[in-house]
């Protein structure tokens, strides 16, 4: 179990989840500086008001209907366990960038339901957690969180840490200058070439999850007994391999992007045993 209870969270969280009660005040603000400003009539100002409301992200009809104010909100605990995780990958990382004489750029993490506007265009809850290099931003929809959540504060609970460490390893990809190099070879390869370089990325994030784990069991006394194992298993359930077995297709290691899972597996593992990020050269190694 991740000892995550009773820690500070991060101020790097933001909820993209729909109203809550602050908008309705901000609501109040717009009606006033909409009359105010332009004296136009009442019924022009409620629509105004209608297109304001929408464009900050506010449902006015949900709102109308007392619904709109923090229904899509997240459980509490799911909610710190993100902001704890996440607090501590920057303790984690800033040291590990200071040490090598750079800056840590702390990500942001926006937490989402359903769909979202990204720096990297509209994405639905489909896709997954995601990294958008564009905006630097981890996006984790809460849906797909509550399927482990109720496993959060319970063993199975590190699985769900791996998985926004993985992300943050995106971002560090992005600080260390990797990930828009990948991108440009990418925009000048075929789609076998692409998506090699995608695996590469894919375990090279992985790794860097596996850094993070090491550091926050040694340093930040974070990890049990088991979590690694757990992290482990979550990595061998996420390969290409395995989930184009389980979806009933035929296992195409060229159609890759992430890695099989005894690559994830491994990469995951060397990370963590070593801590040191110079271990996860997955671009100049001969084999996976
Ligand atoms: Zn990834």
């Amino acid at each position: 179990m991740v000892k995550w209870r009773g820690r500070e969270g991060s101020g790097n969280v933001e909820d993209r989840r729909g109203g809550a009660p602050v908008d309705a005040g901000l609501a109040a603000l717009i009606l006033r500086l909409v009359a105010s400003r332009f004296g136009i009539g009442g019924l022009a100002a409620l629509a105004a008001v209608y297109v304001g409301l929408t464009l900050i992200g506010v449902r006015p009809l949900a709102l109308l209907s007392g619904a709109g104010a923090g229904g899509a909100r997240g459980d509490a605990d799911t909610d710190q366990f993100v902001s704890v995780i996440l607090r501590e990958t920057e303790i984690v990382w800033g040291k590990l960038f200071e040490q090598a004489g750079m800056t840590y750029r702390e990500p942001k993490l926006d937490l989402f339901a359903g769909g979202v506007q990204s720096g990297c265009g509209f994405a639905s809850a489909a896709v997954g957690p995601f990294y958008c290099p564009a905006d630097q931003h981890v996006y984790l929809d809460t849906d797909f969180f509550s399927e482990l959540s109720r496993r959060f504060g319970a063993p199975g609970d590190f699985a769900a840490a791996y998985v926004i460490a993985h992300e943050v390893g995106h971002h560090v990809q992005k600080l260390t200058g990797v990930a828009d190099r990948v991108a440009a070879a990418q925009a000048r390869a075929g789609e076998a070439e692409r998506n090699a370089l995608q695996v590469r990325m894919e375990l090279q994030a992985d790794c860097y999850a596996g850094v993070w784990a090491h550091w926050a069991g040694e340093t930040r006394g974070l990890l049990d007994d088991g979590d690694i194992e757990e992290g482990l298993n979550a990595a061998s359930k996420i390969g290409d391999d395995t989930l184009q077995r389980n979806a009933g297709r035929r296992v195409t290691p060229e159609s890759f992007t992430h890695g099989s899972s005894a690559q994830r597996v491994h990469w995951f593992k060397r990370g963590y045993q070593s801590g040191a990020t110079a271990d996860c050269d997955t671009f100049g190694a001969q084999s996976l």
